[in-house]
């Protein structure tokens, strides 16, 4: 038998600076989650040892972007950190033309406003809270068009963030092309575990919408890691650059939006981005209403220029690589401790699924929220809810029961070590073998929206 050799990937950096973190003993963890009600976002993070709430603005910048921000031009018109990413966003992406925002959000606000009138069905792979939320309040439906083995979290499908193009035929025979402004691709979607969709999908769709008149709107928060899974799983992509593949995702696109606070490496900041000369007119006059000048957009010039550098890093092969390795890393740790995850592993995180880890406790016990608060007594790891407490009520005040019961351990970029990722597994782990002695949990107070951010709870 031929000799195999396993080659590790490390991290393409190494340490210049450090943060220090506080370790806390159980009872002052006990201390810190009772009073936080059982909720991870109520934490101090001076009580957190290491932090997987999120991996949004939670990346460490490199000393080269540490080096833009001194060069911050923060003049109020034309500062040339806005020039730097402009010509970032044509240079890797390709778009025309750029309208900076403050985050994501601020850019979904400009789109919807510009593109969507009422009445209007938008179709996207999978929602995202604050994206649907700006395609409802400017008078839209969302309708979800992702494939069905998105919504199964055992199913091993390489790209789970593909589309259906019957449903979405469907819903062009039935509202007529002109009801539909776009359709809004998610690239490895997140509210699905951080799950890529395919260039062939994409292409298809593509083809599909130029015959209909449909745009195709591009939301590219974690475009690298989705390139990074084309690269390693779509026949024919494997000797093909990461700045190759983002270019071709972007260019079966009309426009993206980008939360740039993910695989952008920057702690705050984002854009809207667009091949129409009407449609970026249009956001030109808005942003000046809701963000700030067309050449800030709600940033600082030195917030703008290392988001420029960031851009740029983001798609380096090694950097790419090390990142999603290292949420690998975690997920197979885990899975050697028979902890039950979904499947495939994601691009920015490694999603639990507290139904099987917690089989006794009911979802009306909010068994995910239970986890995560067991987590943090155990080891001080910060994890969030998605489950039932995250998908909150229906208009008419009944709760949603999602299938999925989740518990998201997401990582930050370039900020911990392999060794933090050994002492997470571990104390799932831990978590795992003590299980049968878990409880559940009631909610004591229930903020009217999004109250997953705010609820507190009691143990039962
Ligand atoms: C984070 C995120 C957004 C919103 O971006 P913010 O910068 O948080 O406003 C939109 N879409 C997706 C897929 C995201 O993950």
């Amino acid at each position: 038998m031929a000799t195999t050799y396993h080659r590790s990937w490390a991290e393409p950096y190494k340490m210049k600076m450090v943060e220090l973190l506080r370790m806390t003993t159980r009872a002052q963890r006990l201390k810190a989650i009772r009073d936080a009600g059982f909720n991870t976002f109520l934490l101090p993070s001076k009580d957190v040892y290491i932090d997987l709430l999120t991996d949004s603005g939670t990346s460490a910048m490199s000393d080269r972007q540490w080096a833009g921000m001194m060069q911050g031009d923060e003049s109020y018109a034309g500062s040339q950190n806005f020039y730097h990413l402009e010509k970032a966003v044509h240079a890797y992406y390709g778009y025309k033309y750029l309208v900076p925002t403050h985050q994501g959000r601020g850019a979904e606000n400009l789109l919807s406003k510009i593109l969507i009138k009422p009445g209007d069905i938008i179709p996207g792979n999978m929602y995202f809270t604050t994206t649907r939320l700006h395609q409802e309040l400017a008078g839209g439906t969302f309708a979800d068009i992702i494939i069905d083995e998105a919504h199964d979290p055992q199913n091993e499908h390489p790209f789970k963030g593909n589309v259906d193009l019957n449903k979405l035929e469907k819903l062009v025979k039935k509202h007529g092309p002109e009801k539909i402004p776009y359709v809004c691709i998610a690239t490895n979607v997140n509210m699905a575990g951080g799950q890529p969709i395919s260039l062939a999908n994409l292409r298809e769709l593509w083809n599909y919408t130029r015959q209909h008149g449909i745009r195709i709107i591009h939301d590219m928060t974690r475009v690298a890691e989705n390139a990074y899974f084309i690269q390693q799983r779509e026949p024919g992509y494997a000797k093909m650059s990461i700045q190759r593949i983002v270019k071709a995702i972007c260019s079966y696109t009309d426009g993206a939006t980008m939360s740039a606070k993910k695989d952008a490496l920057v702690n705050i900041g984002g854009f809207l981005a667009t091949n129409e000369w009407e449609v970026y007119e249009e956001a030109r006059n808005l942003v000046v209403v809701y963000e700030g000048l067309h050449t800030y957009g709600g940033m600082a010039g030195r917030d703008m220029e290392a988001m420029a550098i960031g851009i740029e890093e983001s798609l380096n092969d090694n950097h790419i690589h090390a990142r999603v390795g290292q949420v690998e890393y975690l997920g197979h740790r885990m899975e050697e401790f028979d902890i039950p995850l979904v499947r495939p592993i994601g691009g920015h995180g490694v999603f639990v699924d507290a139904r099987r880890f917690l089989p006794h406790i009911p979802q009306d016990k909010f068994p995910a929220q239970a986890l995560a608060a067991e987590i943090y007594l155990d080891s001080g790891v910060r994890t969030m809810e998605r489950g039932i407490v995250s998908a909150g009520r229906k208009p008419n005040g009944e709760q949603y029961f999602p299938k999925l019961e989740l518990v998201r351990f997401t990582i930050p970029r370039r900020v911990y070590t392999q060794a933090h990722m050994d002492v997470v597994a571990e104390s799932a782990n831990a978590v795992l073998h003590r299980r049968n002695r878990i409880k559940g949990l009631n909610m004591v107070y229930e903020p009217k929206y999004l109250r997953f951010f705010q609820a507190r709870f009691e143990r039962l």
